[in-house]
C-alpha cells in the first residue's frame, strides 16, 4: 500500500499542476497523502502529525502572502531587478508597440481553440469587391511587366490610372475623399497588382502602408489631416518615407540624422523651427514623392521647448521641393522599375508644424512607427509575395502539364511533383496567414508579433516557391523577355526577404525576443513592477508565473505520454482535423515552457544567443501558420478537394516545430535540463511527426496539373490575361488544348503499342510531323487532328523563348542619336 502511495506521488502533483490548482488545494492533497501514508507505513501519530505540521509550515510560507512576500519574493525581487537588461527608450517603446492576439493564446500554453475559429474570416464589400474586379483589373491590364522595364517606369498613362482612381488613397477614410477600405480589401489588391508587376503593387502599396498617409491618420493634426489626406487620396501628392541611413539599416533607431530646434526664417517671418541634415538610402518612391516623412533624432539644446534637451527620434512631413533638400536620382533595386533612391538635406530649416502630430509629438517618432509597422507589415509584404506565389502555382502548374520531356509531362515526374507539392501547399498556407491577418486588423488589432511572422515566414515561402517554379520551368524562366513569366519575381524575391526588417534580424532578434515580453502573460507585468520598484505587483506577477510554468511542464508531460488524445479542442471542426488542433495544444504548452525556462535560466544572454531564440520563435511562427491554415480550411467550408493542401501545409508546420524543439534542446547550454526537457516534457515518446510522405505530395501536384475549384481557389484572384500573346494567357488555354488532346495522344500510343501504325521515316525535323502522318494513315480523325494542332501551337508559344538583337539594337539607337544634334540627343535620351 505504501508503496502504491509512493508511486502516485508523481501522477498527483502532475494532475495538480496540469489543472493549475490553486494552493490550497496542493496544500489539501498533500496533507491527505501524508496521512495515507502515515496510515499505509505505520509512522504513528507522532511523526504523522509532524511530518503533516511541517509540510503545512512550508506552503505557509506561500500562502501567507506578507510572509510570502517579505520572505520569498523580495530576495527574489532584488536579484531581478538588478539581472534586468538595461533597455533604452526606444527599445522600450518598440517591445511595447502594438497589440497581442492569438499569438498570446499560443504563447500561454493553452489556445483557446473556439476563439480562433470564433474570428470572423474577412469579407470584402460589394464596393471593394468591384475594385478589385474592375480597377484592379484594368490595371493589370494596361502594366506590362516587360515594357516597363524596357522604359525604366510604367508609362504616363498608367500613373494617371493609379492616382485618378484612388489606388494611392485606399486607407484614406471617405471623409478626406479616400476609398476607406478595410485592410482586407487593401492586401487583396496588393496581391492582384503582384501577380503581374511589382511595379504597381509597390507603388501602389507604399502609400497604403507605413507612409505619411497611415502616420497622419493616427496621430497628424486635424490642419496636417485637412491638407494632406485628401491630396493623398487625389493622387496629387506622392508620398515616401525616409528613415533608413547608410550608417544604419536595421538598427533603425541608430539612425545618425539630426535636427536642432532653433529659430529661422519661414514664409517671411521668423518662427521656431529645426534645422535638420540628413542623408537617406533607399526610400522607396522617392525620385517621384512630392512630399516625404522624415525621421530624425531631434535635439533642443537651449531647450526653446521647455523640455529635454534630447528629445529623441522625431517624424515630419516635408515636401520635396523645400529649400535644401537633394532629391530625385534613384537606385535600381534588382532590376525592379518601382522608383526608389537617396533622398538628403543639408541645413533643412522647417518650421515646428512639419513635424506630425504638431510640436507635442517631437521625440514620439520611434513610437509612432513601431505602431504603425505592427498594420503595416501585417498587410504589404503577406499581400505582395502572396500574390507571386499564386501566380507561381497557376502558371508553372500549367507549365508542368504543358511541357513535355521523355514524352511525359513534366509534372508527371515524381523530382518535379516534390516541387510542385511544395508550391501548392506553400501558397495555401501563406494565403492563410495572410487573410487571417489582415482580418486582425480589420478587428481593430495591431499585432506586432504577428506582423513579424507573416512578414518573415511569407517572404521566405514566396522565395522557396519562386525557387521551385524556377527549377521546373527550367531555360523557361532563366531568358528573360516578354515570354518570361516568372523571372523578374525570382530577381526580386530578395528585396521583400530584406526590406521592413531584414528577415535573418527578424527571426533571430525580433520574433522571440519581442514575443517572450509581449505575449507571455506575466514577464511584461514582472518587468514594469521592477522597473516600478512595486514589490506587491512583482509578487502577484511572480507566483502566477511560477504556476503557469509547473502547469506547462505537467501538461506537456501528460499530453505528450497520452499522445494528447484527452485534449479538448473546438466543437464542429472537421474530424480529420482534431488531432492537429490537439498536437498543437502539447506544443503550445511545451514552448511555453521552454519559454520560460530558456527566459529563466540564460536571462539577459538569450537576447545573444540568436540561433536559440530564433528556434524557439520558429516554434511560435509555424504554430501560427498552422492556425491560419485550419482556419481557413473551416472558413472556406472544409472543401473536400482542398484536403491534401491542408494537411501538406500543416504537416509540414509539425515537422519544422519538432525540428526547431530538437534545435533547442540539443544546443541548450545546459545539458541537464536538455534531458529532462526531451524526456519529460517535450518528447516523452520520443518524436512522431515525418515529413509530409511522398503520397500526399502526389496529391497536392496533382491539384496544379490540371483546371479545378481548388486550383481556382487557391490561386484566386490572379490577374489572368485572355490574350494568348501574354505568356500567363498562352499559358492558360495550352494547359486546357493539353488536356483536350491527351485521349488523342492516348489513342496514337496505343496504335503504335499494338503494331496497327508504324510510321517510318519521319525526317522532316518537324516534332508535330506524326500527327499528319497519322491523319492520312486513318488513326485519328480530322477532328482529333484539329486538337492536336491547337495543342502544338499554344504548346509551342509555351515553350519559346525571346530571343533578340546580339546587340539589344543599342547600335541601331546610337546611330539614330548620332544623326540627331547632341542637345536633343541628351534630352531625348533622359526622357
Ligand atoms: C528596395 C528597398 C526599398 C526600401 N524602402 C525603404 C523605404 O521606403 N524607407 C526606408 O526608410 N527604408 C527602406 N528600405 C530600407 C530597408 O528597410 C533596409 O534595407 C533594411 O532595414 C536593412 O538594412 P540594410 O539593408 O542596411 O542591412 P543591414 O542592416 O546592414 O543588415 C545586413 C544583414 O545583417 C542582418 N542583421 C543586422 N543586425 C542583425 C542582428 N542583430 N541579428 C541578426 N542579424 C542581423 C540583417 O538581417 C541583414 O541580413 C528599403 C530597402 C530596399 C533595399
Amino acid at each position: 500500500m505504501s508503496s502504491l502511495l509512493l508511486v502516485s506521488l508523481l501522477p498527483l502533483a502532475a494532475a495538480l499542476a496540469y489543472a493549475r490548482a490553486p494552493l490550497t488545494a496542493w496544500l489539501a492533497a498533500g496533507l491527505a497523502w501524508l496521512l495515507a501514508m502515515g496510515i499505509a507505513a505505520g509512522w504513528g501519530f507522532w511523526l504523522t502529525l509532524l511530518a503533516m505540521a511541517l509540510f503545512a509550515a512550508a506552503l505557509g510560507v506561500f500562502l501567507i502572502e506578507a510572509v510570502r512576500i517579505q520572505w520569498v519574493t523580495a530576495p527574489v525581487f532584488a536579484l531581478f531587478r538588478r539581472s534586468l537588461p538595461t533597455m533604452s527608450q526606444t527599445e522600450k517603446e518598440a517591445l511595447e508597440a502594438g497589440t497581442v492576439w492569438w499569438e498570446g493564446e499560443l504563447f500561454a500554453g493553452r489556445p483557446d481553440w473556439t476563439k480562433l475559429q470564433g474570428y470572423p474570416w474577412p469579407k470584402l464589400t460589394p464596393e471593394e469587391q468591384s475594385f478589385l474586379d474592375v480597377e484592379t483589373s484594368e490595371l493589370c491590364r494596361l502594366t506590362r511587366d516587360w515594357d516597363c522595364t524596357q522604359h525604366g517606369d510604367m508609362p504616363a498613362e498608367v500613373w494617371q490610372y493609379i492616382k485618378s482612381k484612388g489606388f494611392l488613397g485606399m486607407i484614406i477614410p471617405r471623409e478626406y475623399g479616400g476609398k476607406g477600405f478595410s485592410a482586407y480589401a487593401h492586401s487583396q489588391v496588393v496581391t492582384k497588382l503582384s501577380t503581374r508587376s511589382s511595379a504597381p503593387a509597390v507603388t501602389v502599396m507604399v502609400p497604403n502602408s507605413l507612409g505619411p498617409a497611415e502616420l497622419l491618420l493616427h496621430y497628424g493634426t486635424p490642419e496636417q489631416k485637412q491638407h494632406y489626406l485628401p491630396r493623398l487620396a487625389r493622387g496629387e501628392e506622392i508620398p515616401a518615407f525616409a528613415l533608413t541611413s547608410p550608417w544604419a539599416g536595421s538598427d533603425a533607431a541608430a539612425i545618425p540624422d539630426a535636427g536642432v530646434v532653433c529659430r529661422g526664417e519661414w514664409q517671411g517671418e521668423e518662427v521656431l523651427g529645426m534645422r535638420i541634415n540628413f542623408d537617406k538610402r533607399y526610400i522607396t518612391l522617392a525620385p517621384v514623392c512630392t512630399v516625404f516623412g522624415l525621421a530624425f533624432h531631434l535635439y533642443d539644446p537651449e531647450r526653446l521647448l521647455g523640455g529635454d534637451e534630447v528629445l529623441g527620434i522625431t517624424c515630419a512631413l516635408i515636401p520635396h521641393d523645400h529649400p535644401g533638400v537633394d532629391i530625385g536620382r534613384r537606385h535600381f533595386p534588382l532590376n525592379a522599375v518601382w522608383m526608389n533612391g537617396p533622398v538628403r538635406g543639408r541645413d533643412v530649416f522647417v518650421p515646428l508644424d512639419f513635424i506630425i502630430g504638431g510640436p507635442k509629438m517631437a521625440g514620439q517618432g520611434w513610437r509612432m512607427l513601431m505602431e504603425c509597422l505592427a498594420a503595416g507589415r501585417s498587410i504589404s509584404l503577406p499581400g505582395a509575395k502572396t500574390g507571386m506565389q499564386k501566380m507561381t502555382a497557376r502558371a508553372v502548374g500549367a507549365y508542368a502539364r504543358v511541357r513535355y520531356q521523355f514524352k511525359t509531362a513534366i509534372g508527371r515526374f515524381e523530382g518535379v511533383e516534390e516541387a510542385l507539392a511544395r508550391i501548392g501547399a506553400n501558397t495555401y498556407l501563406s494565403d492563410a496567414a495572410r487573410v487571417m491577418t489582415a482580418g486582425a486588423i480589420d478587428l481593430g488589432e495591431k499585432p506586432s508579433v504577428v506582423s513579424a511572422i507573416v512578414k518573415y515566414h511569407v517572404t521566405e515561402r514566396a522565395r522557396q516557391t519562386v525557387n521551385d517554379g524556377m527549377d521546373v520551368i527550367g531555360g523557361k524562366g532563366i531568358c528573360l523577355g516578354p515570354q518570361n513569366f516568372l523571372g523578374r519575381a525570382y530577381q526580386q524575391i530578395p528585396i521583400g526577404i530584406t526590406v521592413e526588417g531584414a528577415n535573418i534580424l527578424t527571426r533571430s532578434l525580433i520574433l522571440f525576443g519581442q514575443g517572450a515580453i509581449r505575449c507571455h502573460p506575466y514577464v511584461l507585468r514582472e518587468m514594469h513592477a521592477a522597473r516600478e520598484g512595486d514589490l506587491v505587483a512583482f509578487d502577484k506577477a511572480l507566483w502566477g508565473h511560477v504556476g503557469f510554468a509547473l502547469s506547462n511542464a505537467a501538461r506537456a508531460l501528460v499530453m505528450g505520454l497520452t499522445g494528447s488524445h484527452f485534449v479538448r479542442v473546438a466543437q464542429g471542426v472537421a474530424p480529420d482535423t482534431r488531432r492537429y488542433y490537439q498536437q498543437l495544444t502539447r506544443f503550445s504548452a511545451a514552448f511555453a515552457f521552454l519559454a520560460d525556462l530558456s527566459m529563466s535560466t540564460l536571462g539577459g544572454t538569450l537576447k545573444r544567443k540568436e540561433k536559440l531564440s530564433a528556434r524557439l520563435g520558429d516554434i511560435l511562427a509555424q504554430m501560427y501558420l498552422a492556425s491560419a491554415t485550419l482556419r481557413r480550411f473551416e472558413a472556406e467550408g472544409r472543401q473536400a478537394a482542398d484536403v491534401p493542401l491542408m494537411h501538406w501545409a500543416i504537416q509540414d508546420c509539425m515537422f519544422r516545430i519538432q525540428q526547431a524543439f530538437e534545435g533547442v534542446i540539443d544546443n541548450f547550454p545546459n545539458r541537464l535540463l536538455a534531458f529532462v526537457l526531451r524526456h519529460f516534457v517535450v518528447f516523452p515518446l520520443g518524436r512522431s511527426f515525418v515529413m509530409p510522405s511522398d503520397k500526399l505530395g502526389h496529391q497536392v501536384a496533382a491539384l496544379l496539373l490540371e483546371p479545378s475549384p481548388t486550383r481556382d481557389r487557391l490561386t484566386a484572384d490572379v490577374y489572368l490575361p485572355h490574350d494568348v500573346e501574354e505568356p500567363v494567357g498562352a499559358l492558360e488555354a495550352a494547359l486546357a488544348a493539353t488536356i483536350a488532346a491527351e485521349p488523342v495522344e492516348a489513342r496514337l500510343r496505343e496504335a503504335r503499342r499494338q503494331g496497327r501504325f508504324d510510321p517510318k521515316n519521319l525526317a522532316t525535323g518537324d516534332v508535330d510531323e506524326i500527327w499528319g502522318v497519322a491523319l492520312r494513315a486513318g488513326v485519328i480523325s480530322a477532328q482529333d487532328y484539329a486538337l492536336i494542332e491547337r495543342r502544338n501551337t499554344l504548346r509551342d508559344k509555351v515553350i519559346r523563348v525571346d530571343d533578340f538583337a546580339y546587340d539589344f539594337g543599342l547600335k541601331s539607337v546610337m546611330r539614330e542619336l548620332q544623326g540627331q544634334s547632341p542637345a536633343q540627343g541628351r534630352v531625348e535620351g533622359a526622357a
